[in-house]
């Protein structure tokens, strides 16, 4: 998917847990798998935290822990090439004059300003969209079937690509024309009420996401599997959270990747488990994760994360009115942008904001961790299953580092680590032996 649509999509994700696991397709139900509890994370007066979450990781074999650690490794590097070629072809706009050419052929179409931004936004988009496209292809298709991550073959996978193309041209046009009316209409003190204007168009989009934008994509039906719907409703109820129903979508078209969510707001708000977890994981583990993303919900993650937005975007659209003055009074003129009015002037800002974006990332990497480790605590008070969730966050490994650094975790983790994660779980069941009955091999 391209920049833009990332910027909508990834924040509409922020209150989503996604877990991984190579998934057994087609698993019949008398070949579930067992919960294994290893010998040193068995409960009794001897308990111990650490060498119990040591027992945990030392149950994934270490060349398979090589391979998650390759894999998440690369992808800081690939943060990096990202920002980095984004940045190349956004200063080749302005550079070759482009982006200039561009808003005059939309002057002469129409003399209208709002049809105007919209006539250059299209084509802006898509050139973007197809000089990164290389990039695009190694990292979202063949590096995730170099992993073993991912289902789809080619064509496929890149009509999916073009749905999300079209879907940020529609929204992202919508946004776009938005935010130049209001800098026509507001002058210097544009970039205040373009922080709100953002704010409320993300809470639209989070809105709309699960009844307009996810089934595009996959399909979502009721879940069949009667016992394991009236757990994960009894745990909902008893956790006040008014639903009466829960979804299961077809993941396993793209991926093999485990996931859940609570999405949605104001009435839109829905369980979804996705049929690799059905399909890999035991009951403990599902009960694991569901306690986990009910712990969202009940902590109003979601509207914690719109508020953390709105000083997010202001601070952001402050140091892009900011930039944006410095950048055109140096080469403003060598790149016939006129002024923060000209529409031309776009590529910078999306330069400006995605520097801003890449600064940023250990302080939203750690906004959404923090809500992370509250839903983990959440999850295992109401499924009172530690090593269901220590189960699970092991399945995390085959895309995510599991015994990262301190540091390394606070930087690149939109996630707690495996370790991390585990060594609550275990602290929890050292609290609570006397509650929790272990299942044993
Ligand atoms: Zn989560």
């Amino acid at each position: 998917m391209n920049k833009i649509g990332r910027w909508y999509f990834g924040i509409a994700f922020l209150a989503c847990v996604t877990l991984s696991a190579i998934a057994a397709t087609d698993t019949p139900p008398s070949s579930k798998p067992v919960l294994n509890v290893p010998a040193a994370a068995q409960p009794g007066p001897n308990f111990d935290v650490k060498t119990a979450t040591d027992a945990w990781l030392a149950t994934v074999p270490a060349d398979k822990k090589a391979k998650s650690d390759a894999y998440f490794e690369g992808g800081y590097w690939l943060q990096l090439w990202d920002f980095l070629l984004s940045a190349v072809v956004l200063i080749w706009f302005l550079q070759s004059r482009l982006s200039a050419r561009l808003r005059d052929w939309a002057e002469r179409v129409t003399t209208r300003k709002n049809l105007q931004t919209l006539l250059y936004f299209i084509p802006f988009l898509l050139i973007t969209s197809a000089l990164q496209f290389p990039l695009v292809v190694y990292e979202g298709f063949f590096r995730e079937h170099k992993y073993g991550l991912a289902n789809q073959t080619f064509w496929p996978w890149f009509g999916e690509q073009m749905i999300g193309l079209a879907i940020s041209a529609i929204l992202g046009g919508i946004a776009i024309v938005g935010l130049f009316a209001l800098v026509r209409r507001l002058g210097k003190k544009w970039w205040i009420w373009g922080a709100v204007a953002s704010i409320v168009f993300q809470a639209l989009v989070v809105l709309i996401y699960p009844v307009l934008i996810a089934p595009r994509f996959n399909t979502y039906k009721p879940l069949a599997n009667a016992s394991i719907k009236n757990s994960i409703l009894s745990m909902a109820h008893a956790n006040g959270i008014p639903v009466n129903d829960v979804y299961e979508v077809d993941a396993s078209r793209q991926t093999n990747r485990v996931s859940a969510n609570v999405s949605g707001f104001l009435g839109s708000e829905r369980i979804t488990l996705n049929d690799n977890l059905l399909n890999r994981c035991t009951p403990e583990e599902i009960q694991a994760v569901m306690g986990h993303e009910m712990g969202h919900y009940v902590m109003n993650h979601l509207g914690k994360t719109l508020l953390f937005l709105g000083v997010f975007f202001s601070i952001a659209f402050a140091f892009l009115n900011y930039g944006l003055q410095w950048a055109l009074a140096r080469w403003g003129e060598k790149w016939g942008v006129r002024s923060i009015t000209d529409v031309a002037v776009l590529p910078l800002a999306v330069l400006i904001l995605s520097v801003f974006g890449f600064l940023t990332t250990p302080v939203t990497n750690s906004w959404t961790r923090a809500q992370e480790y509250e839903a983990d605590i959440f999850g295992l008070n109401a499924s009172r299953q530690p090593d269901g969730e220590a189960a699970v966050d092991l399945k995390l490994g085959d895309y995510r580092k599991l015994d990262p650094g301190p540091i390394e975790e606070i930087v690149f983790f939109d996630h707690p680590s495996g370790r991390t994660r585990i060594t609550a779980a275990m602290r929890w069941k050292k609290e609570n032996q006397t509650s929790v009955v272990s299942p044993t091999q």
